[in-house]
């Protein structure tokens, strides 16, 4: 009687042959995005729906769609808000502007910009007092530049990238000082610095770094898991600045592809023809579920063998929007009859 072949386990596969994934930690929601999502729950259980929330809430499919059945509304513009509703701004900051209009329509307003953001927004305040020129380094059409913008925008520039730096120009090239989006490549930003160093040597930097800690934690992981790795996959949503520039980051740092889907169902095998290492991250407005079912997908085509890759621990918070502790509803009704 012969004995039944049993499975080789991943220690009897030659380690050339073996199939493994690189999940990179931290990875997924950040701070931000945590707060901006319990927000319009919150909002939802408190005030009932339907609740309008002005742009996503933040850039993710899933997460918008969850948030609709539950009873938000999206809507692009405030004046879309009928008079005396509840509206919520989004994790990527509006312009002063925004909170204006919402003001003239009797709306009751819960701000869930990112506190990092809004810091980015302050720094833009103080030097556009002090007279300063601000090149703020950012994606043109990214609803945060186009916030931070509106903070004072006779005095910013925008600057997309390094090869932009050539088009810029200001009144006193003494007398300007360089700002970032929260969500981009830290080594391209340091790029685009430098080249405007080269036209502005007096160029000042923000007081702190403007990209912020969850962007850079989660580039840190990618580039290592992108050491060892064939072939990266990031989850996240095409317009998430963060989650692209992870891909971009991954193929910068050794992988030798890498693609961004927004769910398993996206994944394409024949990406994965000759992959051994597959490196798995995802972008900071993605919920771990989805990543879930990327692993196990994963797992179906042999790739079961997990390791996690963490050179960053994260612990980071931040405490709910202030107007979630008002009665608003009763607020915007008094706005109506005053
Ligand atoms: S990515 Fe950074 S700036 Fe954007 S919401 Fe998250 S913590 Fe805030």
């Amino acid at each position: 009687m012969s004995a039944t072949p049993s499975r080789p386990s991943a220690a009897d596969v030659p380690d050339t042959d073996r199939r493994r994934v690189l999940l990179a930690a931290p990875r997924g929601y950040c701070a931000g995005v945590d707060r901006a999502v319990i927000a319009v729950e919150q909002a939802l259980e408190q005030y009932g729906a339907p609740v309008y929330v002005r742009h996503e809430i933040v850039h993710n499919k899933y997460v918008v769609k969850t948030l609709e059945k539950k009873g938000a509304i999206f809507v692009e513009e405030t004046s879309e808000v009928p008079e005396g509703e509840i509206v919520i701004f989004s994790a990527h900051g509006v312009a002063p502007e925004v909170h204006k209009e919402a003001e003239r329509g009797k709306l009751a307003t819960i701000d869930a910009t990112c506190p990092l953001v809004t810091k980015v927004h302050k720094e833009a305040v103080r030097y556009a007092k002090e007279d300063y020129d601000i090149l703020l380094i950012g994606h043109e059409g990214h609803e945060e530049v186009i916030g931070t913008s509106g903070e004072a925008p006779e005095h910013v520039t925008l600057v997309d990238g390094p090869s932009d730096v050539e088009n810029v120009e200001v009144r006193d090239p003494e007398k300007v000082v360089w700002l970032s989006q929260t969500t981009l490549s830290v080594d391209e930003t340091m790029e685009t610095v430098d080249a405007l160093k080269g036209r502005y040597p007096n160029l000042l930097s923000p007081p702190s770094d403007d990209i912020c800690y969850a962007t850079q934690n989660r580039q840190t992981a990618i580039k290592q898991v992108a050491e060892e790795a064939d072939f990266v996959l990031v989850v996240g949503s095409r317009n998430s600045s963060n989650s692209v520039r992870l891909v971009e980051t991954a193929i910068a740092h050794g992988a030798r592809d890498g693609r961004l889907v927004d769910s398993a169902e996206e994944i394409d095998e024949a990406w994965l023809d000759g992959v051994r290492t597959v490196g798995l991250s995802s972008g900071a407005s993605v919920p771990e579920v989805l990543v879930d079912e990327v692993l196990e997908w994963l797992a179906g085509r042999g790739w079961e063998d997990v390791e996690i890759v963490q050179p960053v621990e994260e612990r980071m918070q931040f405490s709910l929007p202030k107007e979630l502790r008002k009665d608003l509803r009763a607020e915007a009704k008094s706005r109506m009859s005053g």
